[in-house]
């Protein structure tokens, strides 16, 4: 009896983990239908918690090459703001990104010329294009980082 009871609470866990998990992200960058993640390059990996100098990673960095169109992963009820990765001089070239909700999420979007910083835009729909990477860290594998904005990974909508 007591082990039944304890077989319908972890279903009812689960089932909570399923809801909270119900979110999928569709394609973010032309030509990377699958979502692939940056692995390892010179200059780092793309996972959440890779290292950064002293620092974690706090995002997923997803494959994209320069000048590919980027697109919503979720309906995005709300384009909040365009967005500055850096605010330096010297990387102004990939300075820009936005912050989009929907879904019961809010995301940050790294590296993204942004078509507009307001609006509302279908998941699948263009939000902008992968800015030139290449020009500022040569042989990086160029992506777009995907952060949640209460910075927990987000490892699980991919
Ligand atoms: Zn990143």
């Amino acid at each position: 009896m007591k082990m039944m009871k304890n077989v319908a609470l972890l279903a009812a866990l689960l089932a909570l983990v399923c809801v909270c998990e119900g979110v999928t992200f569709g394609q973010i960058c032309q030509g990377n239908p699958n979502n692939n993640p940056r692995t390892s390059d010179r200059l780092g990996a793309g996972h959440f918690g890779a290292p950064r100098g002293s620092r974690r990673h706090q995002g997923v960095d997803i494959i994209c090459n320069d000048g590919s169109e980027v697109y919503a992963p979720f309906d995005v009820t709300t384009i909040n703001r365009g967005l500055v990765v850096y605010n330096d001089p010297d990387k102004a070239a990939i300075d820009r990104g936005l912050v989009i909700s929907g879904e019961g999420l809010c995301v940050k979007l790294f590296y993204v010329q942004p078509d507009r910083t307001s609006g509302t835009v279908s998941k699948g729909q263009r939000l902008g294009v992968m800015m030139p990477m290449q020009s500022v860290y040569p042989g990086i594998t160029s992506h777009v980082h995907v952060e949640l904005c209460d910075k927990s990974d987000p490892t699980g909508y991919f």
